[in-house]
């Protein structure tokens, strides 16, 4: 690997290969209506060579060491910091995000991704060694190979994130990667290939290594059909469903990261301002489109006013609107699409119509954009739409409950299972209703932070997916975990089975009762044993 002076980075590089198929994507500014531009989206056939260069790309990665692969992270990770306010601003203006929470869920997961991965990556994915159990004279280790291709099909919610999450593991444990970013964010996806490009012309590698590819569904599917060695798939849990029956047909593993409907639980022992704080960052993060939000608020009874009173007077103060408007700070963005609107719109309706009731907001917000206004939802309950279907919007969705079992019974009373957050002064209460909760992760007394703990997993149960992404997990779901048995000492004894002797049976069944038997049978394994033997050496 030779390294070349940096190029100077073009302010807009078009450095993403333009796709052949006829289609385009239009690509607009959620919070202004603003077009950005149109991106020709990627044909079936585009898939399979993007594809076979990758392959080709990866031969040579494949053999890179350790050392070349974190320098090429961190000048990945140079980049990113260097050129944070700019990515922003991207991010602000292709997903309708607050420049804070650009900062804080791109910039910042992305870093500490890197920063454990360079720290950490190495030990987790060297050969491992385990016992031979029954075979001294063998060593038995698990190697962690590349898997070859790895496929991502990701969502628009943190444009950034959602690429460079899946790509960060893989690419270290030394595979190739095509991502397919979402259609609602194609206007970032010439940018983020240039994060790439640069570090890899810069150590005279080939751009092949990650490729960012357009469209829609039908392009994730044909890059699916086009028979990648790993698909990390990132979104709903109705196109998870796709994926995995797309997948059978080539006998693809995947890992799928789906939505959520997580509860974040108040007890009656929580204190109150944390809860409150704890709750409005699960409910409105990223205008509520986080798979982690905080979907359900479930409250106990004895505190349940005072919660309420308290989330009303700190949602009231929200601001909303355009943060690149240079209007001054903005607390919650807009929605992606117009369609997702009207999903939050339709569910709030229900439960409003089935007697909840909204305390802050409730309706679209400014008409510039796809707004919907943060929204206090109380007195829900769990035959609501909104307590069952993915809401992915501003809405913090309050229900009471009594006592800790009912808190466990709701929590689990959706088709999900992503996390969990419960707020109490008792570690130990909080833990028993959490050990009950089917979820993949869980976090006490604080929203979210099991994610910028990189050294833990992070996926779903039930509805919510299967295979995790961080953490050694997430390294390792990136590899082919090899089983490896060689000799020990350089003595070439066969392992005579055939042809098989009269008193192979009883030698088998003695030994086999000597190992594993208790007492007599033991002994009789002795006597098996001796049987065998004799036979073996008289017939
Ligand atoms: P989505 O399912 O609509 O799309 C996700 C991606 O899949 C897009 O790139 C899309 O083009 C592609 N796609 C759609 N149909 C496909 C098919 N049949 N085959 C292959 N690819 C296909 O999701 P979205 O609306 O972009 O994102 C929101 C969803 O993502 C929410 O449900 C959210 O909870 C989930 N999400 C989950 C996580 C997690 O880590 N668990 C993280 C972020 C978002």
């Amino acid at each position: 690997m030779t390294e070349r002076a940096a190029e100077p980075a073009p302010s807009r590089p078009d450095s993403i290969r333009q796709g052949t198929s006829r289609e385009e994507l239009e690509c607009l500014n959620p919070a202004t209506g603003q077009r950005l531009g149109t991106v020709r989206a990627q044909s079936a056939e585009d898939m399979k060579d993007a594809v076979a260069r990758a392959r080709h790309a990866q031969r040579a990665w494949r053999g890179t060491s350790f050392r070349t692969r974190r320098k090429v992270l961190q000048r990945i990770g140079d980049h990113i910091l260097r050129e944070a306010d700019a990515l922003c601003a991207l991010m602000c203006e292709d997903a309708g995000k607050t420049r804070e929470n650009a900062l804080l869920g791109e910039i910042w997961t992305v870093s500490e991704k890197l920063r454990w991965t360079l720290k950490h990556g190495e030990k987790h994915l060297r050969p491992e060694r385990v016992s031979s159990g029954l075979f001294p004279h063998k060593r038995a280790t698990i190697e962690f190979h590349p898997r070859g291709v790895v496929g991502v099909i990701a969502p628009w919610n943190y444009p950034l994130q959602n690429v460079l999450g899946p790509v960060i593991p893989a690419l270290f444990a030394g595979n190739a990667c095509i991502v397919k970013i979402s259609e609602h964010v194609a206007h970032s996806a010439a940018r983020i290939q240039w994060i790439f490009d640069e570090a890899f012309d810069h150590f005279g590698l080939p751009r092949e290594l990650v490729q960012l590819v357009l469209g829609d569904g039908r392009t994730g599917k044909a890059l699916i059909d086009a028979h990648v060695d790993l698909i990390v798939f990132t979104g709903s849990m109705e196109n998870g469903r796709k994926v995995l029956r797309s997948s059978a047909d080539t006998i693809t593993p995947v890992i799928l990261e789906l939505g959520g409907k997580d509860a974040l639980v108040v007890l009656d022992d929580a204190h109150l301002e944390q809860a409150a704080h704890g709750a409005l960052a699960g409910s409105f993060i990223a205008a509520g489109q986080n798979c982690l939000a905080a979907e359900r608020t479930l409250v106990q009874r004895p505190v349940y006013e005072a919660f309420v009173a308290r989330v009303t007077e700190l949602a009231s103060q929200l601001r909303q609107g355009d943060p690149l408007d240079g209007a001054g700070a903005i607390d919650v963005g807009a929605l992606v699409t117009p369609a997702q609107l009207q999903i939050v719109q339709d569910l709030v309706d229900d439960a409003i119509a089935k007697g909840a009731r909204a305390v802050v907001g409730g309706s679209r917000g400014p008409a510039s954009g796809n707004f919907f206004q943060p929204t206090v939802l109380v007195d829900c309950t769990p035959d609501m739409r909104i307590m069952q279907e993915e809401t992915f919007g501003p809405i913090m969705a309050i229900a009471p409950f009594d006592t800790d079992d009912d808190a466990v019974r709701i929590a689990n009373s959706t088709e999900y299972g992503l996390s969990l957050t419960v707020m109490s002064k008792s570690g130990q209460r909080a833990k028993a209703i959490a050990d009950r909760v089917v979820s993949g992760s869980c976090s006490i007394n604080d929203f979210g932070l099991t994610y910028m703990v990189q050294g833990l997993p992070f996926g779903g149960e039930r509805g919510s997916g299967f295979g995790r992404l961080n953490g050694r997990e997430g390294l390792r779901a990136c590899t082919n975990q090899k089983a490896v048995l060689e000799d020990r000492f350089p003595i070439h004894l066969p392992a005579k089975l055939f042809p098989v002797t009269p008193g192979d049976y009883n030698t088998f069944k003695g030994t086999i009762r000597l190992i594993y038997g208790r007492g007599s049978e033991r002994a009789k394994g002795a006597a098996d044993l001796a049987r065998g033997l004799w036979a073996s050496l008289t017939r």
